[in-house]
């Protein structure tokens, strides 16, 4: 198949003022953003022809079943290869105008939750505050006993495996690994989120990974308009409601442009 010609300005232009008369109308708007909104801030994607997977071959489910056999092990293995290409890129990145846009629009009322698939922290240096991340957090450690998170930096490594302050159960890194369910909580709210939501954005992201698929289309069953934001054609354009074929840092604070007026 050949691909669609690239939109014209008009027609992009069009499609920012249609999805900022949206967001405007909605009263609980909520996003989903995924690795395109991160890629702007250098931070590497997973698949496609530049992304890490491709070139260093997928992770296996070893890492996850090591965790469950032997914690101490894989708390050891972490440490020892700790500065990996993604670490090293998530420690330089700085959030980029479509996190910092996402941001205002919470502040002005007008977008209620992010729910994301980054690991990277950048919505939260950007500034929103209500999020839901169902990867993880790259800077955090979750009790696989009680599901309590805490900061890496502020936990002890001294004893190993590390245990958690409350429970003393057993510490692992947030980021979901490959074969580990999502985190029950995080799940949770964002099946929540997804059935009160009456406006529902994708951003960078083609959403075809269970579980975060089902979120704009529980949203969008029950009537909630999808916007999406994506340079690229995804599974969800054929049912998405306004498409801006976009980079989120050039969408996100053109949108925020209109509705600050
Ligand atoms: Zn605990």
């Amino acid at each position: 198949m050949q691909d669609p010609l690239p939109p014209s300005r008009d027609e992009v232009d069009r499609a920012i003022r249609q999805a900022a008369a949206l967001i405007r109308k909605a009263s609980h708007a909520v996003v989903l953003s995924g690795a395109g909104i991160s890629a702007e801030s250098g931070i590497p994607i997973y698949r496609g022809a530049t992304g890490i997977w491709t070139r260093q071959g997928e992770p296996t489910i070893d890492g996850w079943e090591l965790f469950n056999t032997d914690p101490e092990r894989w708390w050891r293995l972490a440490i020892d290869h700790g500065d990996t290409e993604l670490s090293l890129a998530i420690a330089r990145a700085m959030p980029n105008p479509a996190h910092i846009g996402l941001a205002d629009l919470e502040q002005l009322g007008l977008i209620q939750h992010v729910i994301t698939q980054n690991i990277d922290n950048l919505h939260q240096r950007a500034g929103t505050k209500h999020i839901t991340e169902i990867h993880g957090n790259r800077l955090k450690v979750r009790c696989m006993n009680c599901g309590g998170r805490d900061r890496l930096g502020t936990i002890s490594l001294d004893r190993m495996p590390p245990l958690c302050p409350e429970c003393g159960g057993i510490l692992k890194t947030d980021v979901v690994m490959f074969g580990e369910p999502i985190p029950e909580d995080a799940l949770r709210e964002s099946y929540r989120q997804a059935a009160i939501a009456d406006l529902f954005l994708v951003i960078g992201t083609s959403a075809v990974v269970y579980p975060a698929a089902d979120f704009p289309i529980i949203a969008k069953r029950r009537g909630a308009p999808l916007i999406e934001i994506n340079p690229f054609e995804t599974n969800l354009s054929e049912v998405a409601d306004v498409i801006i074929r976009a980079n989120a840092g050039e969408a996100v604070p053109a949108i925020v442009d209109i509705l600050r007026r």
